[in-house]
């Protein structure tokens, strides 16, 4: 290979918001088949907001969302952001918890004002009709809807959008157009995952993934022959990032992700991965 048809690629690549670790990562890009999706930040913009609280019966909606907002004040995820603002903007100032833990890729534990609250997917006894019900009908449109528990009883379901890119669908279409298999990957609930891949065109999903076994998704894949690239922006993508045979992230995501990929995507659009590999093939055809 000519090395400085490569670096021209590379160059190339960021005139266009592609930045290439270095010039055999072009070789990587050529090769892939499959093409792994993070959802929140990667597909969607990750900029949620709690739309919807929806209260088991006895529940008083000014506590429910001081707990929630005092619990989910020091994390630092997408959701507890939207918990915090959203609570905050309903009641004011918020109580300070006590004690708090994070829960990777579950939720947050806290205590605030006397009382051990849970939130997110941490909660495992049955659900109240009515909470149940609310639980559904938010996953179904496409929300993420987490239970907020306090002393073992679910006392609330808080229902949290996020907006899918606009960019999204027609990129997906594109890779699709250049041969590659779109999957969607996700901590999410199931059903969320499916609403939202729908709505961009994907139609394999893996969804409820914890962040320690995204990496372990990859090498499944990896296992039936697929070549697979991963595109990413959080944390929890650093490890699959790396275990991928490209790693993609956007430039708009955590530090971590950009580390452990080999293309970081400037803009966080996600058309920009298709300009990668067109440009994989057309320089590596012009050195061939
Ligand atoms: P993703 O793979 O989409 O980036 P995560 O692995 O970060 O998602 O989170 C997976 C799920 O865990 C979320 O959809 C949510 O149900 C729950 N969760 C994680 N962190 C929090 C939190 N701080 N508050 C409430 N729920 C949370
Ligand atoms: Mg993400």
């Amino acid at each position: 290979a000519t090395p400085t048809a490569l670096l021209v690629g590379t160059g190339r690549g960021a005139q266009l918001g592609v930045l290439i670790k270095g010039p055999e990562v072009l070789e990587s890009t050529r090769r892939i088949d499959t093409v792994v999706l993070d959802k929140t930040g990667t597909v969607t913009t990750g900029q949620m907001s709690l739309v919807g609280v929806h209260l088991a019966d006895g529940t008083d909606e000014m506590q429910a969302l001081r707990l929630a907002g005092a619990a989910e004040h020091a994390s630092e995820h997408p959701i507890a952001r939207a918990i915090a603002l959203g609570a905050a903007q309903r009641v004011g100032e918020l109580p300070v918890a006590a004690e708090f833990g994070n829960v990777e890729g579950l939720g947050v534990r806290a205590t605030v004002e006397g009382h051990q609250v849970s939130i997110g997917r941490i909660f495992d006894g049955a659900l109240p009709d009515a909470l149940h019900e609310a639980k559904s009908t938010a996953e179904r449109a496409g929300h993420t809807a987490v239970v907020l528990a306090w002393d073992d009883a679910a006392r609330a379901v808080l229902e949290i959008a996020d907006t899918v890119k606009p960019t999204s669908a027609e990129a997906i279409r594109r890779l699709r157009g250049l041969g590659l298999r779109p999957v969607l990957l996700t901590g999410d609930n199931e059903t969320v995952a499916r609403t939202v891949a729908a709505e961009v065109g994907i139609d394999e999903v893996i969804a409820e993934v914890l962040p320690q076994d995204k990496a372990a998704v990859i090498t499944r894949l990896q296992g039936e022959g697929r070549a697979v690239a991963m595109v990413g922006d959080g944390i929890n993508d650093a490890a699959a990032l790396a275990r991928a045979d490209l790693g993609l992230a956007m430039g708009t995501g955590t530090d971590v992700a950009i580390e452990a990929s080999d293309i970081t995507l400037v803009r966080g659009d996600l058309r920009a991965a298709v300009d990668a590999v067109r440009l994989s093939r057309r320089t590596l055809r012009t050195i061939k």
